[in-house]
């Protein structure tokens, strides 16, 4: 596996692995089996993989995420190796947007309709920090297909578009790796003390019953919503938002009875933010216990 300290090179090393077939998994680094689901997958499609790591600035609206976001570069290589990835690269802010100077501020993309609501209020500019480095991995490795989780369902509807707009890469999203009791992994798992860990349970829990109600008849988004909202207050969880949604008709339109149903959520456990969702009218995924 060949380690590019900055996207130049990974420009050069990607220009000739593309003509073989290139898979392209962007990250923030911290790897967990959820990122390592993507990676494999990637690896079972294309002749070869690529991994970017990188915490971009320009996503996080708290400096104080930012800051205490989980860093290990050395430990992300290693199973990055062991997973069949063929090369990594990561870089500085500057190396990303060479064409700014330092004071210069880096112009944000349009993320589109799909970043309105949801994280998209709780998180302003998040989304146009999302597209704006997305576009710009893009541009630097010009996948085939680039490797989405299903964990960040705005993300990956965002990203969608911005594919669509570019017209590459194939966009493939991937469903959510969990641990044993449904907690969706994620790098800020690692920040959770043992008790806000038990009260994270929750979280799956409440999406389990959600989907259980779903899979029982009902129909109605705040009826949905009101047994979410019941089950992680009851865990002494702070709500930052909890919605059920029709998902085919974008996310601020609405239809009751609801046709399709996503439940989605995000809460805070002390002072670490956790986000989760689960399509309530699909199979009962493997990985989420029933209630
Ligand atoms: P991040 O490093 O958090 O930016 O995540 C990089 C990619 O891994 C994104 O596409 C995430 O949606 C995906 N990802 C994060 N957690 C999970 C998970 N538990 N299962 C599947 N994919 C995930």
């Amino acid at each position: 596996m060949r380690l590019c300290p900055d996207p130049e090179q990974a420009r050069l090393w990607c220009g000739e692995a593309r003509r073989s077939g290139l898979g392209f998994v962007p990250t923030m680094g911290a790897l967990h089996a959820g990122h390592l689901a993507l990676v494999r997958r990637s690896v079972g499609d294309n002749a070869d993989t690529c991994v970017s790591i990188f915490v971009n600035p320009l996503q996080f609206d708290d400096p104080r995420d930012l800051e205490r976001y989980p860093r290990d570069l050395e430990g992300d290589a290693r199973l990055l190796r062991d997973a069949g990835c063929s090369m990594v690269f990561t870089g500085t802010l500057a190396q990303f947007f060479p064409e700014y100077g330092a004071h210069e501020r880096i112009p944000a993309r349009d993320p589109g309709p799909w970043a309105q609501g949801l994280e998209g209020n709780r998180r302003p500019g998040h989304f146009a920090g999302v597209a704006t480095i997305v576009a710009r991995l893009f541009e630097i490795v010009r996948p085939d297909r680039a490797y989405f989780g299903e964990k960040d369902y705005q993300q990956t509807r965002v990203v969608a578009d911005l594919a669509r707009e570019l017209g590459y890469p194939e966009v493939i999203v991937c469903p959510t790796e969990r641990e044993g009791d449904g907690l969706a992994l994620s790098s800020r798992n690692v920040r959770l003390t043992e008790s806000g860990r038990q009260r994270a349970r929750a979280v799956p829990r409440a999406l389990a019953l959600a989907k259980a109600a779903w899979g029982a008849g009902e129909r109605s988004a705040s009826a949905l919503r009101r047994l979410i909202v019941a089950e992680l207050e009851g865990a002494g969880m702070e709500v930052e938002y909890a919605e059920v949604r029709d998902t085919s008709f974008g996310l601020a339109a609405r239809s009751e009875p609801l046709e399709q149903g996503r439940a989605l959520v995000a809460v805070r456990v002390g002072d670490v933010r956790l986000i989760d969702n689960l399509a309530l009218d699909g199979p009962w995924p493997e990985s989420l216990p029933k209630p």
